[in-house]
């Protein structure tokens, strides 16, 4: 079965696009544990963290790539994300992911998006005020996700932490199986959170983009944080400190960017 889905270049890892094969596929893997990472693609050493725990706990490891168009509020934002489909299933086959799903829109939304999950009490905060629809969105895909893989464990990380949180709380809600795992996040030396979105940063606002992590991280309060994020020309959508952590958003140009801390 599983032979069919491998491909020319890389002859250890199946790329399933269609949803009934995966669910052929998912008959034949039976009770092994499976370790699950979601993603939208653009794969960078933070997401390869997750896959690298994920194989270290798992007898088999599933990683999902899929821009996921409900969860995006914002019409360029989607258009323009970046989509590197070849580089990324270069990057999972070294890791050794065995399987990589890459579903199609209309195979995960037969309902046209009529069936939604929506969280009504976290998802007001923040990320849920500036990007209105995104948590929807991001937790009816990722429980489509988490019910069409069923994995043992689900990993995530800690650089979106308001969605870990959410989607712990909905594994909780939902009696899901799955075990929600959060992962610390990964940063470039001169301590920016890695993103996908960071390339589309010019030269000039990468050298600028670590004062966000700098600043996130000292022990000046609040409002001067953002008065000196202000004056080295970013656009600060918020700095707040909630949930043991200290969280912020700003833009830089065209780009968000957002991280957190432990307080
Ligand atoms: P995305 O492709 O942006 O949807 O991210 C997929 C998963 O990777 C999510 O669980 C993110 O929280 C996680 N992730 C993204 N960037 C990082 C990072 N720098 N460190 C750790 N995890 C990350």
């Amino acid at each position: 079965m599983s032979m069919k889905l491998k491909t020319v270049n890389f002859p250890k890892m199946n790329i399933v696009t269609k949803v009934d094969e995966w669910l052929e596929v998912r008959h034949h893997l039976k009770d092994q544990s499976i370790g699950f990472v979601a993603t939208m693609g653009h794969l960078h050493a933070g997401h390869m963290s997750l896959c690298n725990k994920a194989k270290k706990e798992n007898e088999i490891v599933v990683v999902s790539i899929y821009v996921n168009p409900t969860q995006f509020n914002n019409e360029d934002d989607f258009t323009f994300y970046p989509r590197t489909k070849e580089a990324d299933l270069a990057k999972l086959n070294r890791c050794g992911v065995d399987y990589v799903f890459i579903p199609e829109t209309r195979a995960l939304y037969p309902d046209d998006y009529h069936i939604q999950i929506t969280e009504i009490e976290m998802a007001q905060a923040l990320e849920g005020v500036l990007r209105p629809g995104h948590f929807t969105g991001m937790l009816t895909v990722v429980l489509k996700l988490l019910n069409l893989i069923q994995p043992a464990c689900a990993y995530f990380g800690e650089k979106d932490y308001q969605q870990l949180l959410l989607i712990k709380k909905m594994a909780e809600a939902l009696f899901l199986s799955t075990e929600i795992i959060a992962c610390p996040t990964i940063r470039a030396l001169n301590g920016l959170a890695l993103s996908s979105r960071n390339s589309r940063l010019t030269s000039l606002e990468l050298k600028r983009a670590p004062h966000f992590h700098r600043l996130l991280k000292s022990d000046q309060p609040i409002e001067s944080i953002i008065t000196e994020l202000k004056q080295l020309g970013f656009k600060v959508d918020y700095i707040v400190e909630k949930w043991g952590r200290r969280l912020g958003a700003v833009w830089l140009g065209e780009v968000r960017l957002i991280d957190n801390v432990a307080l």
